[in-house]
């Protein structure tokens, strides 16, 4: 009888044992999930690893204006991008579409007296193409046109007249590269192949095809000679989703003017007297 126990016990010692072979999680092979930037082949069932984890690839190795140190397997970044001019500046931008903001200008008849405008940018349309321009639109570019529109009614306008602002195109990011953008442009009458191009960098690479034209400009007085309001259409060709086109306003008769005249660059003049329009395409 004893005997008899003794084996029973010894046999299912043995299926235990013949159990826990069978059941081991990868006995039929381990279950490889593929290295990663940080982590080696890892078993997903088992945790075991091979081999080390791949490291970082820094494709985007220096920082551009929209992106920091990048890696590219698995988009990790390190550090910020490139500060924009414009910011280092400490310069204000507006960026909002139909807002009024007043800006104050001399009035034409009388230069001691002035005249507060009320201006807005406007009308954004994007054209990924644009047939009435006559050009193609280069691969990887759009058009972004839209007016500067300004009304004035105040008791000086009425009796003085108004001389305007000065307006100045500029690149957010990198302005001492494209200080001052910016051709006349008559619809029809320019030849938009001969029209000065200028190059931004957007994610790292250089759009040698962007252009910008200060278009129509129109101004239309009402009947009674007490209001005005004009409109100025603005044209640029940048690359998709760029944001760093800006339009700048300086008043007539300030100094910021001669001194842009005298070859100073305008970021360096501007003063908290300029409205600085970022063109952000919605
Ligand atoms: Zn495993
Ligand atoms: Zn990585």
């Amino acid at each position: 009888m004893k005997r008899r126990i003794l084996i029973t016990i010894i046999a299912v010692g043995m299926i235990a044992t013949l159990t826990a072979c069978a059941k081991g999680p990868c006995k039929a092979g381990h279950t490889w999930v593929e290295a990663t930037c940080t982590e080696p082949k890892t078993c997903s069932v088992c945790g075991a690893t091979e081999g080390e984890a791949l490291g970082h690839d820094w494709s985007v190795n220096t920082p551009n204006f929209q992106q920091a140190k990048t890696c590219s397997r698995c988009n990790e970044t390190q550090g910020d991008p490139l500060e924009a001019e414009f910011a280092k500046k400490g310069l204000a931008v507006e960026t909002e579409w139909d807002k009024e903001f007043t800006f104050t200008t001399p009035c034409y008849n009388d230069k001691s007296k002035t005249t507060n405008g009320k201006y807005r940018f406007s009308n954004l349309r994007i054209a990924a193409s644009d047939d009435a321009l006559g050009l193609e639109t280069a691969q990887g570019y759009e058009w972004l046109i839209f007016d500067l529109i300004c009304r004035y009614d105040d008791e000086n306008v009425s009796k003085y007249g108004y001389t305007g602002v000065f307006n100045a195109g500029m690149d957010y990011y990198d302005t001492y590269r494209n200080p001052d953008l910016g051709t006349m442009f008559e619809p029809g009458k320019t030849d938009l192949e001969t029209v000065d191009r200028f190059t931004v960098n957007y994610n790292g690479e250089d759009y040698p095809e962007c252009i910008f034209l200060w278009g129509e400009y129109t101004d239309e007085w009402n009947v009674e000679g007490t209001t005005c309001i004009s409109q100025h259409t603005i044209y640029i060709r940048i690359p998709t989703g760029y944001d760093g086109i800006i339009v700048s306003m300086i008043a007539n008769g300030s100094d910021v003017i001669d001194k842009i005249n005298a070859g100073e660059m305008p970021i360096d003049c501007l003063d908290d007297k300029c409205v600085n329009f970022r063109v952000v395409p919605e």
